[in-house]
């Protein structure tokens, strides 16, 4: 089950599906990467860069499991240090500010502000942690360990200055910084993580950047494993319906919370996975976001989860849980879950009064986290490790773990592993490698101005700017298409243009109208569908895939379904509403 429960119009007549016949006419190769989420296809052009031929399927659209349903943090996981994680931590900062470097058009510096309410509170249960991650329930963390953790974390971050270091202020000093806090606060201590705006266009790059080496490296989405027999890996077509075996010298299952599931189909056991289902909600409130003065908030709940609230694209994100999950049910965000972000919202902001008339989307994912046992979900480890087995006579790589912050140095071990198997050394390192539009991003004021100076072609210079957000220095290649076509900007959406969406669909793989609401663009997230909006987008998508009158009528009746029934919101002629209209004040 992924998080769009249906596949709209599978079974219908083969249409060309240029991503699928080149798989299909050509039906082997040296791996198989099965799962086209962040660490599947950061895989896949890692091992595309070194020359292998390989193929990645992924049965939904690309990144549309865990990695997107995160909450946005490129970080080095300060809370991890008391779960004795220091590997992971350590690695985490490296990738953090490796990214700030590589894809600084997507993953920006994030101010965080952690709230304190104690100053001793949490410092003798901390190193027990360090040794066990069972029960207990946890108690608040005080500003001493507050403190510890972050000058550990600090000094992870020695690596050329990427952020600033952490600093501490008393109540004074922090409200009037930030003077809606709860007055009963004795500290608060700020430092910087990064936060990727993006996730599912920065996806898309590194998808691109692998597809870009050459014929050795084909990628479809919608293109499921389905089984394996002797001949090699089933894989299933959603669009047609059709099926048909690759054989692969090495499988890659990088299928995320359902790796067990896609062993089990395979006809491999395995009993890796244990996620957990954590859902966040979007809002638009001007006085909160006002009153977050561009920072995030992270701290710790009442029930002694961390939390978080921050402004992204002009609305706030707020999560999230930690809630055991049955990977085969849809994973969606309940008015329980509501009721606990308004209520955190009120631990740390009492005097904002947030209600429900105010949430534009709301989202929620399974983190492929490994099996638990005993131990409470928040204290799960967030590593990652690979796991060996054989399926249809050739070896098999299980990923079990891997957070989107992680995402190059994971890939990084995980094709050193399916190197080893073919025998092959590295011969690129993806260190320091550029992503996609993070190349030669402009990154100061002037250096964008000259950017957009010298890419205007006769467009308005503000559109170029959208661009240069939208694609990073990748949007010179939209640029280009164009200056081939009408670049009208939509009439229900002006932030677009008709060439973008045809673009969506010839080099990004846009299949259904839902990929470009959800993942091409950030439309639905920050809350402005419309039905206009869906009757242009899908005209001109069915313009470029072929789609019939029925078709597109059903593409539009799909996407409304699975924007309510899994974002929580209707659609209305003016701008997405909130499906639930209950209203609950978060003040105390
Ligand atoms: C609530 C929440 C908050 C999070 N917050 C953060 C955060 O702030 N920072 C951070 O770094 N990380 C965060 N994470 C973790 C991170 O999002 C995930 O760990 C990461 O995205 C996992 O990526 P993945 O590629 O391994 O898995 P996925 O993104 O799930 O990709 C697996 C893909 O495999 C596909 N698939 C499954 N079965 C098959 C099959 N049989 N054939 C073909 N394809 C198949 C699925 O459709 C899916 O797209 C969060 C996760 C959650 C759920």
């Amino acid at each position: 089950m992924t998080n769009e429960p249906k596949t709209p119009s599978e079974g219908k007549p083969a249409a060309t599906r240029s991503t699928v016949a080149r798989i299909r006419n050509r039906p082997t190769a040296q791996v198989l990467v099965i799962g086209g989420g962040i660490n599947g296809i950061a895989t896949f052009r890692d091992l595309a860069l070194q020359g292998v031929d390989v193929v990645l399927v992924e049965r939904g659209d690309y990144g549309s499991g865990a990695s997107a349903a995160s909450s946005h943090m490129i970080h080095g996981g300060v809370r991890y240090l008391e779960n004795g994680e220091f590997r992971l931590v350590r690695e985490s900062v490296q990738e953090r500010n490796g990214l700030l470097r590589i894809a600084p058009h997507y993953v920006k510096p994030l101010r965080t502000t952690i709230p304190i309410f104690s100053t001793f509170s949490g410092i003798l249960s901390a190193p027990l942690r360090f040794v066990t991650h069972k029960s207990g329930t946890p108690k608040e963390r005080g500003a001493l360990l507050i403190k510890i953790g972050l000058t550990a974390y600090d000094s992870f971050s020695r690596d050329g200055g990427a952020v600033p270091r952490h600093r501490f202020l008393g109540r004074k000093k922090s409200l009037a910084e930030m003077p809606d806090l709860d007055h009963n606060l004795k500290y608060t201590a700020t430092y910087y993580d990064a936060s990727v705006h993006e996730p599912e266009r920065l996806a898309l790059d590194v998808l691109k950047d692998g597809l870009a080496v050459g014929d050795n490296a084909r990628a479809a989405n919608y293109l499921e494993a389905a089984g394996a027999t002797a001949e090699g890996i089933v894989l299933r077509d959603k669009v047609t319906g059709e099926e048909f075996s690759l054989a692969a010298d090495v499988v890659v299952n990088a299928s995320g919370p359902w790796t067990d599931v896609t062993n089990e189909e395979m006809g491999f056991d395995s009993t890796y996975m244990g996620g957990t289902k954590g859902s966040h909600i979007v809002l638009d409130n001007p006085q909160l976001l006002k009153a977050l003065d561009g920072r995030e908030l992270f701290f710790e709940n009442n029930d002694g989860r961390i939390v978080l609230i921050y402004p992204l694209k002009g609305r706030i994100l707020v999560g999230t849980t930690d809630l055991e999950a049955d990977i085969r049910e849809p994973a969606v965000c309940t008015e329980d879950e509501v009721d606990y972000f308004f209520d955190l919202i009120s631990q740390v902001l009492p005097k904002i009064v947030v209600d429900r008339s105010q949430i534009v989307y709301r989202y929620s994912g399974i983190r492929p986290l490994p099996r638990h046992e005993d131990t409470q979900p928040g204290f799960v480890s967030r590593d990652y490790r690979i796991v060996d087995g054989t399926i249809a006579g050739v070896p098999l790589l299980s990923l079990v773990g891997g957070k989107w912050t992680t995402f190059r140095a994971l890939s990084e071990h995980l094709t050193n592993e399916a190197l080893a198997k073919l025998g092959k050394a590295r011969t690129v390192s993806t260190v320091g490698l550029a992503i996609g539009g993070g190349k030669d991003f402009p990154q100061t004021p002037a250096a964008r101005t000259s950017w957009i100076e010298a890419h205007t072609a006769g467009l308005d210079a503000g559109m170029v700017d959208r661009l240069l957000t939208r694609y990073g220095t990748r949007a010179a290649e939209v640029i280009n298409t164009l200056a081939d076509q009408a670049s009208v900007p939509l009439k229900s959406d002006p932030e677009f243009t008709a060439a973008e969406i045809s673009y969506f669909a010839e080099y990004e793989h846009a299949v259904h109208l839902i990929d470009v609401v959800l993942r091409r663009t950030n439309i639905a997230f920050i809350g402005s569908v419309t039905s206009e909006l869906l009757a242009e987008l899908s005209t001109l998508l069915g313009a470029e895939l072929g789609w019939t009158p029925a078709e597109r009528e059903q593409e539009i009746a799909d996407t409304l379904t699975v924007l309510h029934d899994m974002h929580g919101v209707t659609v209305s002629a003016r701008a997405t509403s909130p499906a639930s209209s209950k209203t609950v004040a978060a003040g105390k």
